[in-house]
């Protein structure tokens, strides 16, 4: 696929104070991209479009370049201790993808370009917890490595975590453009996980990212440049003969990567889900997806803020979890099932 360009790009002036935002503006200016100011990244208010799906679809394709002022890294992921915050928003249009909801009416893409001030904190975060383990995700908000050819932001952090003793970091992607992050120090701290899927799900609702035979020809990329390398399978979805096409998906994996296949391959599994709000979203935005949100099918789990998930039901949901295990214990006998949920 080809690497994304945006067709707009937005500045906060005080990004022009750092040396990222600096390099950003010139390299925007240098490709001829439309270039405009924006006081806050947080509020972009001219951006084209007649109809709010035109809206939508143009603010997948802008950028806005600012300067990221909460430096409180949280997360409730269960793969990390903190999220890191180096984008938000992304270009991909996965029917399914949380961020319609999280994001709101901001769908644009944001970049940020304090680095020295996100690292600072990654410090503190890290020393508060020596001698264990602090591992940051990187893509708690974005599919940063979709981006990351353009801001180098990504591989800076890979190389900051590197040098680190007590630090991890991790991200997940459906991008396949990784070459530039191939020669970074990673010093093993930083484990690559690609998102994968049946051939129904990455066909019906995962627009706008790379193909499956592109993700897992970068996925042998990375791991052969000695990244550890995961895979998240994710939203698993019953769609119909689904134990086949989650089967097929791990022969092709496996047939796929080859020796690598033998190696200590981390696998985390997520079952689908949605909220009343993100199913209105997902409507209004992709108003012909097959995706199926039908309540009447599935299991309500109370969440924080008290909008709550439809999961799977108790027993669709074991069944997911053993039959998608069985096939990683099958096909990869040295592969670690990190969780299910
Ligand atoms: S690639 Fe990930 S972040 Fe981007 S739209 Fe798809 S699910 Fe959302």
């Amino acid at each position: 696929m080809k690497p994304f360009l945006p067709k707009l790009v937005y500045f906060e002036p005080k990004a022009l104070e750092y040396p990222l935002g600096k390099e950003l503006f010139e390299k925007f200016q240098s490709m001829g991209i439309e270039i405009h100011e924006t006081t806050s990244h947080n509020q972009i208010r001219n951006l084209p479009g007649e109809t709010d799906f035109e809206k939508y679809r143009i603010a997948k394709s802008t950028l806005v370049v600012g300067v990221r002022k909460t430096l409180k890294f949280e997360t409730s992921k269960p793969s990390a201790e903190y999220a890191i915050p180096l984008a938000t928003g992304c270009m991909g249009h996965c029917h399914y993808c949380y961020l319609q909801t999280t994001l709101g009416s901001k769908p644009y893409i944001r970049v940020y370009v304090n680095l020295e001030e996100i690292f600072e904190q990654v410090e503190k975060y890290i020393k508060e917890r020596e001698p264990e383990i602090t591992r940051f995700e990187a893509a708690c908000t974005s599919d940063i490595v979709g981006i990351d050819y353009l801001t180098y932001s990504l591989k800076k952090t890979i190389e900051f975590i590197g040098q680190t003793e007590f630090g991890r970091l991790r991200f997940v992607t459906k991008f396949p453009n990784v070459d530039h992050l191939l020669d970074a120090k990673h010093n093993q701290k930083t484990t690559f996980r690609f998102s994968i899927n049946s051939r129904y799900v990455i066909k019906n609702f995962e627009p706008g990212t790379g193909s499956f035979e592109e993700r897992i020809e970068a996925a042998k990329k990375v791991a052969l440049a000695g990244y550890p390398l995961g895979f998240i399978v994710a939203p698993i979805y019953m769609h119909e003969n689904w134990e086949q096409g989650y089967l097929e998906l791990f022969k092709r994996l496996r047939e796929s990567l080859g020796e690598l296949s033998n190696t200590n391959i981390s696998f985390e599994l997520i079952q689908h889900r949605f909220t009343k709000p993100a199913k209105k979203t997902i409507l209004k935005n992709y108003p012909n997806t097959k995706l199926e949100m039908d309540e009447e099918k599935r299991k309500y789990k109370w969440g924080r803020y008290g909008i709550g998930k439809y999961v799977y039901p108790t027993e669709e949901a074991k069944t997911i979890e053993e039959t998608i295990s069985g096939y990683i214990k099958e096909y990869f006998p040295n592969g670690e099932i990190q969780y299910f949920t």
